[in-house]
């Protein structure tokens, strides 16, 4: 049977966070990753999330992938697409979210779609359009820091109106208390007013599963993982899904572990050093990269004469004020390129060396060590801590990945993650 849901995320870890909720969900979900070419094969599953890089490639280029994906899934006979990009709304005014929910709203001929990051679980909540992480602002929070998306305005309804040709409008958490009845009233109210995307409040489970079952009829959907919580339960009421599914069976994976870490937000700032007080570790310096492959040698040096101790870790991870100072003599870009350059080059090296259990931490990073490896999909496996699964690659070899987005994971994660990884 064709599968069910076809998602569209804008960047590798994000797709796993999805594919992670829908597994919890009862869908059997595969990971593809890259735009899939046309004749390639449909797996049989509840839920196919295509994994593009497409956050911060230039607008055009983002709506050109998204495009050949959703063709490709549409092909594949999906009932409904989802859009799916970071809890923290993670863009700039050029783009990507507005521009790529247009496109996708033009090719599907959608009249209206949400639009709610919100992933309580994960403490970011929607409240009057306003984005919060824990307690705080997104715009008060290390990702106003961000190096290649900084957030300096919460509020969504703003943030996405300088994206999106489209009026967006809000439906706020009065709405979402009276029930989907409800909600579904306020999208019409909102669709005769001339608004075509709406941000929905959300600061609970409880809150998205009853919005999901406002979502029932729309042919996309947008947001971040949290969002797909109550999906399920609309493909069952559908009789498309089964009761009982344990959708989260992969292969189990032995082998040296290796953990990677470009990213520099906070919570992965507290993983590496905690790591960092038991596990031998490698920092990578921009600058040094900068000079020539010499630097990453040394790494990958390094970390073969580690790994067969056991695992190790190898980041370029570092506090704002240090990333500030080597971005103003590189470029922003530039130094973000070398890292994913050089963490790419590092896991292709090692894993042809015999690593077969990797965790990388950063969505970006993530993005550039699954393309040097070549992999072509990801099957879903059991939660390591919320929004990342453990995964085994399709094809051969078999490396597990526990693929981590930046803001994600309790402190002591890289260990964790290695001991839960199949
Ligand atoms: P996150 O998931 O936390 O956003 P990403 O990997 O997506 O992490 O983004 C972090 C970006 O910062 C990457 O492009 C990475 O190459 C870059 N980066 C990592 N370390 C440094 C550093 N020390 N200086 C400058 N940029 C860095």
């Amino acid at each position: 049977m064709a599968p069910i849901l076809g998602c569209i995320a804008d960047d590798f870890t994000g797709a796993t966070d999805l594919a992670n909720m829908l597994v919890r969900g009862g869908l059997g979900t595969v990971q593809l990753l890259g735009v899939p070419a046309p004749g390639d094969p449909v797996p049989d599953v509840d839920a196919v999330v295509v994994a593009l890089k497409s956050r911060t490639i230039p607008a055009a280029e983002a709506v050109t992938q998204s495009l050949a994906t959703l063709e490709w899934l549409r092909a594949a006979g999906v009932r409904q697409l989802f859009f799916k990009y970071c809890s923290t709304f993670d863009s700039t005014d050029d783009g990507n979210i507005g521009q790529v929910t247009d496109a996708l709203m033009d090719a599907l001929q959608a009249d209206f779609t949400i639009a709610c990051p919100a992933f309580p679980e994960t403490g970011r909540t929607i409240f009057k359009g306003h984005l919060f992480v824990g307690d705080q602002l997104l715009s008060d929070t290390h990702m106003r820091h961000h190096p290649l998306t900084p957030m300096t305005d919460s509020n969504l309804v703003s943030v996405l109106g300088r994206q999106t040709r489209r009026q967006v409008g809000l439906v706020q958490h009065r709405e979402i208390e009276q029930g989907d009845g409800t909600i579904t009233q306020a999208f019409d109210a909102l669709k005769i007013g001339g608004k075509s995307i709406a941000i929905v409040d959300a600061i609970s489970d409880d809150q998205l599963h009853v919005i999901g079952r406002a979502l029932a009829k729309l042919k996309l959907i947008t947001g971040g993982s949290g969002i797909a919580l109550g999906l399920p339960a609309n493909y069952r009421q559908a009789g498309w899904l089964g009761d009982n599914v344990v959708a989260d069976q992969v292969p189990s994976v032995v082998g040296p572990a290796l953990v990677l870490s470009g990213s520099c937000s906070a919570a992965t700032l507290g993983q590496v050093a905690t790591f960092a007080k038991t596990r031998p570790t490698h920092q990578l310096d921009p600058l040094a990269l900068a000079k020539g492959p010499g630097a990453v040698d040394a790494a990958i040096a390094w970390a073969k004469s580690k790994l067969e101790e056991g695992p190790a870790l190898i980041f370029a991870s570092a506090e704002p004020n240090v990333v500030k100072a080597t971005q103003d003599k590189l470029g922003r870009a530039a130094a973000g390129d070398l890292v994913e350059q050089a963490m790419a080059r590092i896991a292709r090296t090692l894993v042809e060396d015999g690593v077969r259990r990797l965790v990388v931490a950063g969505g970006e990073t993530a993005g550039a060590v699954v393309g040097a490896l070549g992999i072509k999909g990801l099957l879903i496996g059991a939660q390591i801590d919320p929004g990342v699964p453990g995964t085994v690659t399709m094809g051969t070899p078999r490396v597990a990945l526990a693929l981590k987005s930046g803001n994600f994971g309790t402190p002591d994660f890289f260990e964790k993650a290695l001991r839960v990884m199949p």
